[in-house]
């Protein structure tokens, strides 16, 4: 595009043809050549204009690219801030919400983001589910301008509390130099299910829902580590069943299987909140005793034992079933013993009690 297409010149290129056109005719003379002097300096002022000119458009289409280049990144962007399935939020540093995307809206109970941020203005706590997760968020940016897979837990709109991941960094607003927060948000509440659901199989005893063997024996193998640290002293019981193949051969395996969860009720019942209670297999338990003497731990097996042997289950048809145990008691009080040690005293001390006659407690041999 130049000046004399757009016609933006037409009188002034007239005006200077007809000026040449004078000074091409005239008769020569003073005020002749200061007439032609004139309209030279008149073509060359027209030149610098022309080109001007041409910059000028030459910048505008420049312009006009660029424009279209940014509109069409601005596109891309909110397609993402509105089709990604991860919430996005634009905070400010006191936690409150300046822009989020139908994802984040959505996460938190709300259709349109419009809708979330009326309800988070008027209680700006909201969705953080208390000051402390509230604080946990804002004081990891503040300390560090960067939250990476921060989990805390929000609230729904529905007042159902939900475990969410964070990761977001602070930043200068485009505004000015005002620091805000930019951040993804994911809903996690579903993995941290099936986690703590996979954690509870890999930990838990299906019959009874105590631990089983291989984490009773990690749990055990810490508290000895512990006791060591403290010089405490620990007891260790082991725990049989009597004559349970005569139980599940008489009333049948799934009458087997209750008084097994009996037995498990029992120790819950009867022990403290701090003692660690196993199904080591079969009709065979432990439990472990933390900062107990031996005194205090054949006491707390004596009463262990005589709870079973009192309790009866029904079976249904008006016929109770009362069964025993026998226990085994072994403690370390200074000796630097492994679990495996323990449990080796724990069940001499199990075969002696069965072989006084069963429904028995009896110590670990001497020496
Ligand atoms: P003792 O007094 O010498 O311990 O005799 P006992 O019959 O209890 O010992 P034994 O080791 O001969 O039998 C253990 C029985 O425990 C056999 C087995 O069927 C039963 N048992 C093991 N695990 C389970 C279980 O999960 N459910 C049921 N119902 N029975 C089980
Ligand atoms: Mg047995
Ligand atoms: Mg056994």
């Amino acid at each position: 595009m130049s000046a004399p297409e757009t016609g933006l010149l037409d009188n002034e290129e007239q005006a200077l043809a007809a000026a040449e056109g004078l000074v091409r005719a005239g008769p020569p003379g003073p005020g002749a050549d200061a007439f032609a002097d004139l309209t030279r300096q008149y073509a060359r002022l027209l030149r610098h204009v022309r080109y001007l000119i041409k910059v000028s458009d030459r910048m505008q289409v420049e312009l006009n690219h660029l424009n279209d280049r940014l509109r069409e990144s601005e596109q891309k962007y909110r397609s993402l801030f509105e089709n990604v399935s991860e919430g996005i939020f634009i905070a400010q540093l006191d936690g409150r919400f300046v822009d989020v995307n139908p994802a984040l809206a959505q996460i938190l109970g709300y259709k349109m983001p419009v809708e979330f941020l009326r309800a988070h203005a008027e209680d700006s706590l909201w969705p953080f589910l208390d000051e402390t997760e509230k604080e946990r968020f804002l004081g990891t940016l503040a300390e560090y301008g960067v939250a990476t897979h921060l989990q805390l837990r929000m609230m729904r709109r529905d007042g159902v509390a939900i475990w969410v991941e964070i990761n977001a960094h602070t930043c200068t607003d485009v505004r000015g130099p005002v620091m805000a927060v930019e951040g993804m948000l994911s809903d996690i509440t579903e993995r941290k299910r099936m986690l703590e659901e996979l954690r509870y199989l890999a930990t838990t005893d299906g019959l009874t829902g105590l631990y089983n063997r291989r984490h009773f024996l990690e749990l055990c193998e810490r508290e000895l580590l512990r006791s060591r640290r403290y010089r405490s002293e620990i007891v260790l019981l082991m725990l049989d069943a009597d004559h349970f193949k005569t139980v599940n051969d008489t009333y049948g395996h799934s009458v087997g299987d209750e008084a097994l969860r009996l037995i498990a009720r029992l120790c819950r019942s009867q022990l403290r909140e701090v003692d660690i209670i196993g199904r080591l297999g079969g009709e065979e338990f432990a439990v472990l005793l933390p900062q107990t003497s031996l005194q205090a731990g054949y006491e707390a097996a004596e009463r262990l034992r005589n709870a079973i042997a009192q309790t009866a289950l029904p079976l249904g048809d008006g016929r109770m079933l009362r069964f025993t145990v026998s226990i085994g008691v072994c403690s370390c009080a200074t000796q630097k013993v492994t679990v495996e040690e323990l449990l080796k005293a724990a069940d001499q001390a199990l075969y002696a009690a069965k072989d006084q006659g069963r429904n028995q407690v009896a110590l670990q041999p001497e020496g």
